[in-house]
């Protein structure tokens, strides 16, 4: 087995970025930003576009966070059907809502687009297929709810999933092709050089580790340098630190881990997902994968906590490819790395206004590609003076969980059952195939 453990596909892949330096004097901005993943720099794109003077800082590089870690499937939508987020949502806000998260792969492509970033987008469509009969029933649902809303969903039979992944291993789906993909180190650091062509100033290796008033500003401290500014965004999701505490406790980071191949010869690529859709399963430990632009298949889903080597968390992976993909026995990987994803206990997003003059988006639980791109708008919005009515979005006050630090223990212990439950799953469906 030929890896490259700890590196990345993407970071193996993505164009290079121009490097930012370190923050090492007293800056004035109207704008400072902390995190400079997809919410951050979506956000200081827009309030820079709306004429904002905007500083960011990170306390990594660009994309360090999960925004250059993730699978780039660009998946329209959250958790969450629209009619059940229109029951949360009460008459008034849940359309509103619907709306909203509905255009987020809208925005993710009309950036690419406007700034000409070379990513590998790709608008070919989001796919979600059911491992069993009882799972089929709620995409069923889900089709009939978007089509009631003119959205581009189709559902899938048995055959047609099989012809678009190239594997009998699912009974039927749907399609979204409002959905795609992106290489999304190389989107995160496309998103970093239209800021900087916009005027944004951005600092890399410069962590906030303080914040406090000062007259009528803010003041953020860095290792080596400081902010004043007016208005802060807190992008920092599933990275959040002790930078601002409660924030850090309204979400719980999970890992979640990927695993690449090598290019698949010809007679492969040309059956394993023909037409290039990303797809997630319904397994209870949903597994995500897709090809690269190079016919590589990414296979991700759920890490391991604690301090298991990540070249044995990764078999469990390579299992799952070998499982969906029979024809993949043999297949050499290239490449295994994870990240951390930010769970909310209610599976939603939330924009929190945690002072006056700070807002905070996170918690896309999974879904970020498309709803950090449009966080960072809507708090862009926010900030430039909307109303939370005007913006199609909640703004909630943070709600820090009790005893949070007992929550990684929870999670770690929920995904071990969960596990070993698709495993039993699995396990019966095999002797019963025989
Ligand atoms: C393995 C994996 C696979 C995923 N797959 C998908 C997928 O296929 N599709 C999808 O839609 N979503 C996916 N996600 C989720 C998605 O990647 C995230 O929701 C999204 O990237 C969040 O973007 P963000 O900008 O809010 O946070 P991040 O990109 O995590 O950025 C936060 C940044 O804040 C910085 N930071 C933290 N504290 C400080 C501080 N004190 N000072 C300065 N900087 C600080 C960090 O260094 C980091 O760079 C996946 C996530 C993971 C981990």
């Amino acid at each position: 087995m030929n890896e490259r453990a700890g590196q990345s596909l993407w970071s193996a892949t993505a164009p290079p970025l121009e490097p930012f330096a370190a923050l090492r004097e007293a800056l004035q901005a109207q704008v400072a930003v902390i995190g400079a993943g997809y919410t951050g720099l979506s956000a200081a794109l827009h309030l820079s576009e709306a004429g904002r003077d905007v500083v960011v800082l990170d306390a990594l590089g660009v994309g360090d966070g999960a925004s250059g870690r993730n699978g780039g499937q660009v998946i329209p939508g959250l958790k969450y059907d629209p009619d059940t987020l229109e029951e949360m949502g009460g008459k008034h806000w849940g359309p509103r809502w619907v709306a909203t998260v509905a255009d987020g792969p809208d925005l993710v492509f009309e950036l690419i687009r406007r700034h000409g970033i070379e990513c590998e987008a790709l608008r070919s469509g989001w796919l979600q297929l059911a491992t069993s009969q009882s799972t089929l029933a709620p995409i069923e649902a889900r089709v009939r709810q978007w089509q009631a809303r003119g959205a581009a969903v189709e559902r899938l039979s048995e055959a047609e999933a099989a012809r678009l992944t190239g594997t009998q291993r699912y009974v039927g789906g749907l399609l979204d092709r409002r959905g795609g993909t992106v290489q999304p180190l190389a989107y995160v650091r496309g998103l970093a050089a239209a800021a900087r062509r916009a005027g944004v100033r951005i600092f890399t290796h410069s962590a906030a580790i303080n914040l406090k008033r000062s007259g009528e500003d803010w003041l953020i401290r860095t290792p080596a340098g400081s902010v004043a500014c007016r208005q802060v965004v807190l992008a920092t999701n599933a990275y959040s630190d002790q930078f601002v505490e409660p924030l850090q406790r309204t979400i719980v980071a999970v890992p979640s881990m990927q695993v690449s191949t090598v290019r698949l010869p010809p007679e492969l690529s040309r059956t394993i997902l023909p037409e290039r859709q990303a797809v997630s399963d319904t397994w209870r430990l949903l597994r995500y994968f897709r090809l690269d632009a190079q016919c590589r298949l990414i296979m991700g889903s759920r890490g391991v906590f604690g301090d298991v080597p990540p070249a044995r968390a990764a078999k469990l992976h390579y299992r799952a490819v070998r499982e969906i993909y029979p024809q993949l026995a043999g297949i050499a990987f290239e490449h295994h790395w994870s990240g951390f994803v930010a769970m909310t206990p209610d599976h939603l997003p939330h924009l929190h206004e945690t002072a006056p003059g700070i807002v905070a988006g996170l918690g896309y639980n999974g879904r970020g590609v498309a709803m950090a791109t449009m966080m960072g708008k809507l708090l862009a919005r926010r900030l430039l003076g909307e109303q939370a009515e005007e913006l199609g979005f909640p703004v909630t006050p943070m709600r820090p969980m009790a005893l949070h630090r007992f929550s990684r223990l929870a999670a770690g212990a929920a995904i071990q059952y969960l596990r070993a439950l698709d495993g039993l799953t699995r396990m019966r469906e095999r002797i019963r195939r025989r």
